[in-house]
């Protein structure tokens, strides 16, 4: 329902449980963070109020200074803790609005492979298929690269990958997502009003697009895989 991710200096925690505040108001069932941590990956998620995942990071704080963010409406899978995003394997995290219509049929070829699942969520099919396109020897940009022409349906990704602190992929495919520039920093989100306390520079990617960031900025692909301009606007700073 609510994505947001960061590429920062200092911990971004705080700062993506603030961002998914602005975006409380169009509803979720739970919550949740995952940063990197010392190059591995950790996340804290809470079934209901962001109130309950603020609770699990103040007992158990994430430092890592880059993330991802999300507020989940759930659409398959009952809406828990194992079911809340960000989804995660070894290799990588994603977090995702929307509906992936054919994870069924992507589910049992991945599984027909020996791929284990824990949870029942379309979104772990996405995490899944890029771990596997990594485990044959493809790096991120590339495993997310063949992975988004096999889904269907209307979607917004934010990834983040193991052992690489400088490097967010997006990518939109009927669902909105926009990225905000910083000084040094980058950041990603399902609306540039959860972006607002942060920078007031934002482009919105277009249909298809997808987008890989570092701190410095973000190379903007569109569905064809060629890089692409997109046009930046001023937004109205919340900071
Ligand atoms: N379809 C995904 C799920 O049920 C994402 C739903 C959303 O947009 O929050 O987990």
């Amino acid at each position: 329902c609510g994505i947001v991710g960061i590429i920062g200096k200092t911990p971004v925690a705080p700062q993506i449980v603030e961002a998914l505040k602005r975006l409380e108001y169009r509803g979720y069932d739970s919550a949740g963070v995952a940063t990197l941590e010392g190059g591995k990956l950790e996340r804290r998620r809470a079934e209901g109020k962001l109130r309950n995942l603020e609770t699990k990071l103040s007992q158990a704080p994430l430092s890592g200074i880059i993330g991802i963010g999300h507020t989940r409406w759930a659409t398959h899978g009952k809406p828990n803790e194992t079911n809340a995003h960000p989804h995660a394997t070894d290799r990588l995290a994603v977090v995702h609005n929307g509906i992936i219509e054919n994870f069924r049929e992507l589910k049992t070829g991945l599984e027909a492979k020996g791929v284990a699942f824990e949870t029942e969520t379309d979104t772990e099919v996405v995490a899944q298929l890029v771990t596997y396109e990594m485990r044959q020897g493809r790096g991120p940009v590339e495993a997310v690269a063949v992975t988004l022409p096999r889904l269907r349906g209307a979607f917004a990704l934010g990834f983040v990958f193991s052992g690489e602190d400088d490097l967010m992929i997006g990518a939109r495919h009927g669902a909105p997502l926009a990225i905000g520039y910083g000084q040094g920093e980058m950041y990603l989100g399902s609306d540039a009003l959860a972006l607002a306390p942060f920078t007031d520079e934002v482009c919105y990617l277009e249909d298809g697009d997808w987008a890989v960031l570092c701190r410095t900025g973000a190379d903007i692909h569109d569905e064809t895989g060629r890089l692409v301009q997109r046009p930046r606007h001023k937004i109205q700073s919340a900071a």
